[in-house]
């Protein structure tokens, strides 16, 4: 199986509308979420990095999708947090519109990592969010975060409210994770490197 380097990540670039897009033969693992979510952290754990996607961020500040090139073998593509109440109008378009020209845009995702939060169930957001991924007909991953949190009697029930609220096709795994402490990392690698 192929393998990542992970120690040889850099970030290339933040684009800020379609046409700093990067298309590019490089397999694109997508990463979206809502904000606070950890996707910041899930990167990090990922890469096993402590600070290399930024983390804590005030939300939904940066309307940007940010670039990070793996092992020159794979582009991790962060997309802009969603979900965060506290955001102007203006910036919600502005979101609306990045996200659009992104999912409307062929070619740009070869597998989607969809980020939720493991203790609740999917948000309307993120409804919509598995909905953009379903219609972009890419493989996609979800990633029940925070998973540190739950009891262990919450794993089983919690996991089937999120494929039940996300409507997911049984092919899609759901990946039991905790950026915390490191769950889930090896799994979600295998799942990744099956498009690497
Ligand atoms: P982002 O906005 O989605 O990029 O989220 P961040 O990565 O910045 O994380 C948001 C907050 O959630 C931070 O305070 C993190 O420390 C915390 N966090 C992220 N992942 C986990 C996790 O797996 N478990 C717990 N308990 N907290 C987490």
């Amino acid at each position: 199986m192929t393998s990542l380097n992970t120690n040889k990540a850099e970030f290339i670039k933040s684009a800020a509308s379609a046409s700093d897009f990067i298309r590019s033969e490089i397999p694109a693992i997508v990463f979206s979420g809502k904000s606070n979510v950890g996707k910041s952290s899930v990167i990090n754990r990922l890469l096993c990095r402590k600070n290399f996607a930024r983390v804590g961020q005030s939300p939904g500040k940066t309307i940007h999708v940010n670039y990070f090139l793996i092992d020159e073998k794979a582009y991790f593509v962060d997309l802009p947090g969603y979900g965060y109440a506290k955001v102007s109008r203006s910036e919600k378009e502005r979101w609306g519109k990045l996200m659009e020209s992104f999912f409307a845009a062929e070619g740009l995702i070869t597998l989607g990592v969809m980020i939720v939060d493991s203790r609740h169930k999917p948000t309307a957001d993120d409804v919509t969010m598995a909905q953009w991924f379903a219609a972009a007909e890419c493989p996609l991953v979800i990633v029940a975060n925070k998973a540190d949190k739950l009891k262990k009697s919450e794993i089983e029930p919690n996991l089937a409210l999120i494929r039940t609220t996300l409507s997911l096709p049984y092919e899609v795994p759901v990946v039991l994770f905790s950026a915390e402490k490191g769950t889930g990392r090896d799994a979600l690698m295998t799942e990744i490197l099956k498009y690497v």
